[in-house]
């Protein structure tokens, strides 16, 4: 159940308590500059934006108003399956169904972690030989890093506690909030 009084007061996802942390205001403005960076370094490209779904959507479709560059965009959902390969688990991208070769790819993503799916995922996206590869990412917990990435146009660094908001969910909640909210 979530149970919103105010737009920033303390708010219960289920049976957790989770305090404000970024607002709507902090959000858009850093999602603005990341699309202003990306207008910029873009400009006269038409580049691909790939959007990792669930959590990205609310992401991509803010960053995609910031823009005034031409621009393509997909959303993909990354699965993993127990593989035959050494480390266990193999990621397979659903929905991937545009051809990269040759573009300029942009990830869109909405908070990188331990880096696990990336590292996994990106390789297998350099196999389809796009012409660069670039990764935007709201949110980074620098602390939980496990396989380290390069996130070329990032939000915000955050401490290693659990979020919810912003497409972000808890148990499958939360993903509607327009703030960020930090597990209290
Ligand atoms: P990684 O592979 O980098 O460890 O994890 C990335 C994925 O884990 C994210 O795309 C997201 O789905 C999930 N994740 C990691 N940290 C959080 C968090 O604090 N809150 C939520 N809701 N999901 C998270």
């Amino acid at each position: 159940m979530m149970d919103i009084k105010s737009s920033m007061a303390q708010i219960k996802v289920h049976d957790k308590m989770f305090g404000p942390f970024l607002s709507d205001q902090d959000i858009q403005q850093q999602v603005r500059k990341i699309a202003e960076a990306i207008n910029s370094d873009y400009a006269g490209l038409r580049p691909m934006f790939i959007a990792i779904l669930n959590g990205s959507f609310m992401f991509a479709s803010d960053l995609f108003k910031y823009l005034t560059i031409d621009a393509e965009i997909c959303f993909i959902k990354l699965a993993s399956y127990k593989g035959t390969t050494s480390s266990g688990q193999v990621i397979t991208a659903i929905g991937l169904d545009v051809d990269i070769i040759g573009k300029d790819i942009i990830i869109l993503e909405d908070i990188v972690d331990t880096g696990k799916t990336l590292n996994e995922f990106l390789p297998k996206l350099l196999h389809h030989q796009p012409a660069s590869m670039k990764i935007a990412a709201l949110l980074h917990k620098p602390e939980a890093v496990k396989f380290p990435i390069r996130i070329d146009y990032l939000g915000f660094s955050i401490p290693n506690k659990f979020v919810v908001g912003y497409g972000l969910d808890y148990d499958g909640l939360g993903r509607n909030l327009k703030e960020i909210y930090q597990l209290v």
